[in-house]
């Protein structure tokens, strides 16, 4: 699964509890985070 973090436009893995591969907690800011079929994007440990 992948989420979009829509002022960037990057596309990280989603790891558990809404954490992304890169260690970001995407529940911090849930405006700026969607659901997304798009390929992966961050080149960040954990997500690429
Ligand atoms: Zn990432």
């Amino acid at each position: 699964m992948a989420v979009e973090h829509t002022p960037s436009e990057i596309v990280h893995r989603v790891a558990k509890g809404g954490i992304t591969g890169c260690g970001t907690n995407t529940k911090d800011e849930p405006d700026h985070w969607k659901n997304t079929s798009k390929e992966i994007t961050c080149n960040k440990n954990g997500c690429k």
